[in-house]
């Protein structure tokens, strides 16, 4: 028993020992328990709701040039073309939620570059204006503030990426004329470095100099440079085709930055646009959506993108109505596929939608005749057309064939513009043009007329503009509401956005006070210049 109780006792002290050991552990391991699901959780709130309710997309879409007209213009075509009910309306039509003014400092009648500006830096300016005040001082700009603050940026367009729309965001010059020095801010070349991470358009041309082996033949930057090469050595990607474009799989294979030049000038209008060598506008916004969403997936940070349905206005400045309508409808395309994106998107984003004026003075009526008109327009016209002017008038340029009035009448006329009550003065006017811009009004007024579809000018006007919106956040719809319905000044739409991403516009503007902006000329006689030589290239120096 003694030994027993000798040998057990000890026994008793272990166990009592282990126990006291076991209930440590026990405690131990349930306190790690508690603090790393406290861990863990607090983990899960920094980096999912807490981030997720704080990281926010801003979508900012510039139809440039397009009115209220154009959209009772395309709205009606599309009933008509594809047989739909009268209350059938456009994806964007759903989502108008205000109007815009658009005048500019210096004018009643905006350009896009001051209209760009309105957007950009929040103020107005004066027509020609990219990103610089009245008294030609940089301002700081919504994307390069957002990039500041950690945010990604793109810029989106179908004209030359240096047009005064995607310029306005992403460089500060005097004159918008200055491409070839905004094609330098946009890689970077300026006080605060590159500030952009996605570019895809066209405007290849001001990118390198007269003809290159590798990268095009028509190339015009007067300092000899190649700025994609250059880019190239710097860490950009490079896509200069629609092979490299594909090869980008709808934004699932980018490494930014990313410069994707599509044309020399413009992308071709949607109606002209051969899909082999094109994308449209869709494929490049939802390329730039996705590679930017993958960007920004582990960041707390969402990302700013410009997309801009540039060539609407091409349309307008030519009195194109055929061309006009399919530029909506890719512009709708568009807006409907990023709309998707955001419905499901978990990250905060918001959709705004707007013009920077409107272009063509365009009606949808036209008195034909001195007797009074009739209450009619007829869509057909604009789907029987299978050709915008600009690319008939091309081909009208480029014949070389025997039988001129055959190819006029037989091919111009009747298979591709669908005209049959053309008359004898017809093709002779046709036959006797030899400019672009004759050729392309005497095209386009035939489709006009005949559809009945008035233009005032082949300029801009100062009409109202619609304002659309989308918010995947009640409380960010109600705040857009607030701050965008009814009828605006274009800057609200800056405020707006700057205020909603809560950016320092101001602050930038301190940090971009030495960036080189004016163009080395005597500025005097650019006074009588036309300095808003709109699209220069719109008509002469495309390739023919
Ligand atoms: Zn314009």
């Amino acid at each position: 028993m003694e030994k027993q109780s000798l040998v057990t006792k000890p026994l008793k002290t272990s166990r009592r020992t282990s126990r006291k050991v076991a209930h440590f552990l026990l405690a131990f391991v349930l306190l790690t328990c508690v603090l790393l699901s406290f861990d863990t959780f607090q983990e899960s709130w920094n980096q999912s709701w807490w981030r997720k309710s704080s990281k926010k997309n801003v979508i900012f879409f510039v139809t440039d040039g397009m009115g209220p007209a154009s959209l009772s213009l395309t709205r009606s075509f599309r009933q008509f073309s594809q047989n739909l009910s009268r209350d059938d309306i456009l994806v964007l039509d759903q989502h108008l939620i205000g109007s815009s003014r658009t005048m500019s400092s210096s004018s009643l009648i905006t350009d896009s570059a001051a209209g760009a500006t309105a957007f950009s830096c929040a103020l107005k300016s004066y027509n020609g204006a990219i990103g610089v005040d009245p008294e030609k001082q940089p301002c700081g700009t919504l994307l390069e503030a957002a990039k500041l603050r950690g945010y990604h940026t793109g810029l989106v367009v179908t004209t030359r990426i240096t047009d005064a729309t995607p310029a306005a965001f992403s460089s500060h010059v005097d004159y918008r004329f200055q491409e070839d020095l905004i094609a330098q801010h946009q890689l970077g070349d300026y006080p605060l470095g590159r500030m952009v991470d996605l570019m895809i358009g066209g405007g290849r041309t001001h990118f390198y100099a007269s003809e290159d082996a590798v990268y095009g033949t028509r190339g015009s930057r007067a300092d000899g440079r190649n700025l994609i090469k250059e880019a190239i050595d710097d860490g950009w990607s490079y896509v200069g085709n629609r092979q490299e474009f594909d090869a980008l799989e709808n934004g699932y294979n980018v490494s930014l930055p990313l410069l994707a030049l599509m044309a020399d000038y413009d992308i071709p209008f949607d109606v002209d646009r051969d899909e082999t060598e094109y994308p449209s506008l869709e494929e490049q916004a939802m390329t730039a959506v996705n590679a930017l969403t993958q960007a920004t997936k582990d960041s707390d940070q969402g990302f700013f993108l410009l997309i801009e349905g540039s060539r609407i206005d091409h349309a307008g400045h030519q009195n194109d109505p055929a061309a006009q309508v399919r530029e909506v409808l890719a512009f709708d395309k568009a807006f409907e596929a990023v709309l998707k994106y955001a419905s499901e998107s978990e990250v905060e984003t918001v959709l705004i939608s707007t013009s920077d004026h409107e272009t063509g003075g365009l009606v949808t009526a036209k008195q034909v005749s001195k007797a009074y008109p009739e209450y009619v327009w007829y869509p057909q016209v604009l789907s029987a057309t299978h050709h915008s002017g600009e690319y008939l008038s091309k081909l009208l340029l480029r014949f070389s064939g025997e039988d001129k009035v055959d190819f006029v009448e037989k091919t111009i006329f009747e298979k591709l513009m669908g005209i049959f009550d053309y008359t004898k003065e017809d093709t002779d006017e046709l036959l006797n043009l030899t400019s672009i811009g004759e050729l392309n009004d005497k095209l386009n007024g035939m489709i006009s007329t005949r559809a009945q579809i008035g233009w005032t000018t082949h300029g801009h006007s100062a009409v109202d503009v619609n304002i659309y919106a989308y918010a995947n956040r009640q409380k960010t719809w109600y705040r857009l509401l607030d701050n965008l319905q009814g009828n605006r000044e274009n800057t609200d739409v800056g405020q707006f956005m700057a205020d909603y991403l809560e950016l320092d516009l101001q602050k930038v503007t301190q940090m971009i006070k030495k960036t080189k902006h004016s163009p080395n000329i005597n500025t005097a006689s650019l006074y009588h210049v036309d300095i808003d030589d709109y699209h220069n290239g719109m008509y002469d120096e495309q390739a023919l």
